[in-house]
C-alpha cells in the first residue's frame, strides 16, 4: 500500500458513519508531540492502492497546541492538508449552507504568533518565510472540479471563545473578510512552515451578528452531506497531483 499523504481535518459536525465512505479504520493513532498531544487520527483504507488520515478536529479554547497538529502531521508523513471547517457569514451573499474554497485569510487568533521557527529542533530554513499563496492552488481545482461554482471567500480566522459582536462583525467585513472561521488559523500558517500544502473549505453554518439570523431550514445538513459524497474523488484527485505551485 502506497504511503498516505494527505490528512484531512474534519471540524464539521457529521453523523458518526458519514466517513466510512472513505473506507474502513486500518490504523488510530494519538501522537505525543513537543506541544502535546494530537489525535486520534484515523488511517482509512480507500483502495487497495489509497489510505487517507482522518483527524476529528475543533476549534474550542480547549483544543490541543495547533503546533501539536502540523508536527504529528508531519512526522506522519502528511505532504496535503486539507480542512475542512464550518464558519460565519460575514459578506451579506452568503447563504447558510453554502461552502466557500478559502483562498486567502487574516489571522485573528491569538496562537496567530504560534511558530515553530523558534524551536531548533524542527530544523526549519527561517528564510522559507517567502510570500505565497498561503492555501494549495492545485486541491482549490479539485475541489472546483467535484462541486463547481463555489465561491472564493477571504476568511478571518477568529477564537472559539465567544461570538462576534456586532460590531467586529462590520470591522471583519471593512476588513475585505467574507467568513469567520474557527479552525483554519494558525494551522494553514504553520503548515506552510512545514512546507506542506493546505486548502481550506468552509461551510456556511449561521450569519454574522449584525445579520437577520432566521431559522435553520436543515439546509447545513443537506450541504455537508453533498461535500462528504465527493470527499473520495477529492483524495483520488490529490493522490494523483504530484507537484503544487504552492511550492510545498
Ligand atoms: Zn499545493
Amino acid at each position: 500500500m502506497k504511503n498516505a499523504n494527505l490528512l484531512l481535518l474534519i471540524a464539521v459536525l457529521l453523523p458518526p458513519s458519514a466517513l466510512d465512505i472513505l473506507g474502513e479504520v486500518i490504523d488510530e493513532r494519538t501522537y505525543l508531540t513537543p506541544y502535546g498531544e494530537a489525535g486520534p487520527l484515523a488511517l482509512r483504507q480507500l483502495s487497495s492502492e489509497l489510505a487517507v488520515w482522518v483527524q476529528p478536529y475543533t476549534g474550542l479554547p480547549t483544543r490541543t497546541d495547533p503546533r501539536a497538529t502540523i508536527f504529528a502531521a508531519r512526522q506522519l508523513g502528511v505532504e496535503r492538508i486539507f480542512n475542512w471547517d464550518m464558519g460565519i457569514a460575514i459578506n451579506p451573499v452568503l447563504q447558510r449552507g453554502q461552502p466557500v474554497i478559502i483562498d486567502d485569510y487574516i489571522g485573528w487568533t491569538h496562537h496567530q504568533s504560534d511558530t515553530f521557527f523558534s524551536d531548533a529542533h524542527t530544523g526549519l530554513d527561517i528564510n522559507y518565510g517567502s510570500v505565497r499563496s498561503p492555501f494549495c492552488p492545485e486541491m482549490g481545482a479539485a475541489i472546483q472540479q467535484l462541486l463547481p461554482g463555489l465561491p472564493e471567500a477571504i476568511a478571518v480566522g477568529v477564537d472559539f471563545l465567544r461570538r462576534e459582536t456586532r460590531a467586529e462583525a462590520r470591522m471583519f467585513r471593512s476588513w475585505g473578510a467574507d467568513v469567520l472561521s474557527y479552525n483554519l488559523a494558525p494551522e494553514v500558517s504553520l503548515a506552510q512552515e512545514m512546507k506542506m500544502c493546505y486548502a481550506g473549505l468552509v461551510t456556511i453554518s449561521g450569519y454574522a451578528a449584525d445579520r437577520a439570523q432566521p431559522a435553520p431550514m436543515g439546509e447545513v445538513r443537506a450541504s455537508l452531506s453533498t461535500t462528504v459524497q465527493m470527499l473520495p474523488a477529492f483524495v483520488e484527485i490529490v493522490s494523483q497531483t504530484h507537484h503544487c505551485s504552492c511550492g510545498a
